[in-house]
């Protein structure tokens, strides 16, 4: 738990949210000038169990809620990126340091050498989606597929708020696992069908979001889904949506007074709707144990996992710690949108999607909760608060990552000094490579994993500890509620987070955004004089912050000092002294102290990503 000095001034916040309410209440309608493109998705899949191929009909209906009309749109075909010579494959070629997951390595340990896992798939291995047939309304429509995007050219536009039916029928092919998705994983499971279908790309007020698919972050319209699956029927399936038959498969049907109308023939049909989701997950197995458990006020958790005595003893021991994890994001963040959410052995790792996350199996029961609880924050942080994850992968991966610091503090009580000490760590080390790209670095652009991954994780997290440290740390929290009920179902860009923190804390905040997110500049004060009573701060790195400041006197009394930054023209509220703004042009700033020093520390709440401390602190 932090323990943070800093007393915010309440009444302004309550007067704040009582105006958001308001507005909401007024309207009920998307921010000034937003909007966003819709998808209904009707899809029948068969899937054959033998030859990981499955034929699908996709029926769907798009509104066009943009002002422009629409001549062409695009689809992702994610599974073709398993395929050697993809861009994908290439990328793993040609990137220093590829994820592991993704190669074989050789050489030594000093000079590895990664070769791509993709490279070798064989025809009968490969994923792939090829589409049969097109038609809008009715009529045969022109498309060209390149790699894992296809371009669709439309026999006639989509006007400004007008509906078009595309339909198509396509055949898939489940990849042997490679990244995510994908067929018999580590861990056993059969089926990890993520990213799965012909998926259409967002249109967005910066226009198409078509990226071919590189292995990172996704970005979807906000959509409808039905979807009937036909399998094998010994297979059981979870994943996004609300199963609609489930006396038809025997899945976690509780009436025992209801009889189960088992299919007679060689498959099972489960039909799933989820509403209002921006994606649609599913995961099958012949052999998964599923445990259910209820969220007090909340959603009903569904836990998959193989039966096997160990992963169970693991999954069992987590799960009630999922109920505590999802009851604080609820509290901490705003209630989770949906009445169901599911927990399920797959995929490599862990990741996020609609209603569910995907999580490997043989894992330690710490490492379990870690991912579950990090995964769970995914569904407020791009599930609920659907950000461009590929361009600012910073606000669902960063701020994941700082809930699941704050969470993992409240329910495992873990004892650390300071929550965020590893993100802080990790971003000092990314300065000091000199690797350090900017916030802003389109995640599939990145030079390198690790300035990605420190970046996305690390920096994104210290992002927000440190937004606490500027606008007070009640301010943020508020500030996190405040996005949640503003931007819920949307997609907020980093102004659109940037502006509901001014908002809240009444500061100006166009700086911090520029300095931390836009550039690679950084922040180093330092100690630069003391005299008797008379103290100099110095700004040696490029971007300015505001500064707090420990002071103790010869007497062994300490006071805070705390000098707010010009450019947020005006100041948290804290219990310390406050002195004249530091207007950020001059490097120095001194002031004089009522009584001799003996000690002076720049930032005893470690917050502020000072990257060299050792200059930060004075000693008589
Ligand atoms: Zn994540």
């Amino acid at each position: 738990m932090i323990r943070y000095f800093i007393i915010v001034m309440v009444a302004i916040f309550f007067t704040q949210c009582a105006s958001l309410q308001a507005q909401k209440n007024e309207t009920e309608k998307w921010p000034n000038n937003y909007w966003q493109q819709h998808v209904a998705y009707t899809m029948d899949i068969d899937m054959n169990v033998e030859t990981y191929q499955y034929n699908g009909n996709q029926k769907l209906i798009y509104t066009n809620n943009s002002p422009d009309s629409i001549n062409k749109v695009f689809y992702h075909l994610y599974f073709n990126a398993f395929q050697p010579n993809s861009e994908m494959d290439a990328r793993l070629q040609t990137v220093p340091d590829p994820d592991k997951r993704m190669v074989t390595v050789d050489g030594t340990k000093e000079h590895p050498v990664y070769k791509s896992r993709i490279t070798p798939l064989k025809e009968d291995e490969v994923g792939f989606i090829k589409i049969k047939s097109l038609q809008q309304e009715g009529t045969p429509i022109d498309y060209v597929v390149e790699g894992t995007v296809m371009e669709v050219t439309l026999a006639k536009p989509i006007y400004p708020g007008e509906k078009t039916e595309l339909e198509m029928s396509f055949i898939g092919q489940v990849p042997v696992q490679i990244r995510r998705s994908g067929r018999n994983n580590k861990g056993g499971v059969a089926l990890s069908m993520t990213q799965w279908y012909p998926k259409m790309a967002e249109y967005d007020i910066e226009g198409w979001h078509a990226d071919p698919y590189i292995g990172r972050e996704f970005y979807g319209v906000w959509g409808d889904f039905d979807v009937t699956i036909h399998i094998d029927k010994n297979y059981i399936l979870g994943g996004t949506g609300y199963l609609q038959n489930p006396q038809e498969v025997g899945f976690g049907y509780e009436d025992k007074n209801i009889p189960l109308k088992p299919n007679k023939g060689t498959k099972n049909t489960w039909h799933f709707v989820a509403p209002n989701v921006h994606d649609f997950t599913w995961v099958a197995d012949p052999d998964f144990i599923h445990d259910i458990k209820q969220v007090p006020n909340g959603a009903r958790l569904h836990f998959l996992y193989k039966n096997n005595p160990d992963i169970q003893k693991v999954w069992r021991k987590m799960e009630p710690i999922a109920v505590k994890t999802m009851a604080f994001y609820n509290d901490y963040i705003g209630p989770y949108p949906y009445k169901q959410y599911s927990i399920i052995q797959g995929g490599d790792g862990g990741m996020e999607y609609g209603m569910c996350t995907l999580i490997t199996g043989a894992r330690n029961f710490e490492s379990l909760v870690g991912t579950m609880m990090h995964e769970m924050g995914h569904a407020w942080f791009q599930f609920a608060l659907a950000t461009n994850e590929s361009k600012h992968p910073w606000m669902d991966e960063g701020f994941t990552s700082f809930v699941e610091a704050v969470a993992s503090d409240k329910i495992m009580k873990n004892k650390k000094d300071f929550i965020f000490d590893m993100p802080y760590k990790y971003y000092y080390y990314m300065v000091s490579t000199g690797k350090e790209e900017p916030l802003t670095t389109h995640s599939d652009h990145y030079a390198t994993n690790m300035s990605y991954g420190i970046n996305a994780y690390d920096k994104g997290s210290v992002f927000l500890a440190q937004l606490g440290y500027i606008i007070g740390w009640e301010n943020l929290e508020k500030t996190l509620k405040a996005y949640y009920n503003k931007w819920s179902g949307k997609h907020p860009s980093p102004n659109d987070f940037k502006r509901v923190a001014e908002q809240v804390s009444g500061l100006s905040l166009d700086w911090y955004v520029n300095e931390f997110v836009e550039t690679t500049h950084f922040v180093d004060y330092a100690v630069n004089e003391v005299k008797a009573n008379s103290i100099t701060l110095e700004r040696i790195g490029a971007m300015p912050m505001p500064i707090e400041v420990s002071v103790t006197y010869t007497d062994n009394t300490t006071e805070l000092f705390y000098i707010p930054l010009n450019v947020m023209r005006g100041e948290k509220s804290i219990s310390g002294t406050q002195l004249p703004d530091w207007d950020w042009g001059h490097t120095t700033y001194t002031f004089t102290t009522p009584k001799p020093v003996k000690e002076v520390y720049i930032d005893p709440s470690l917050l502020m990503a000072d990257v060299n401390r050792q200059n930060n602190s004075w000693k008589k």
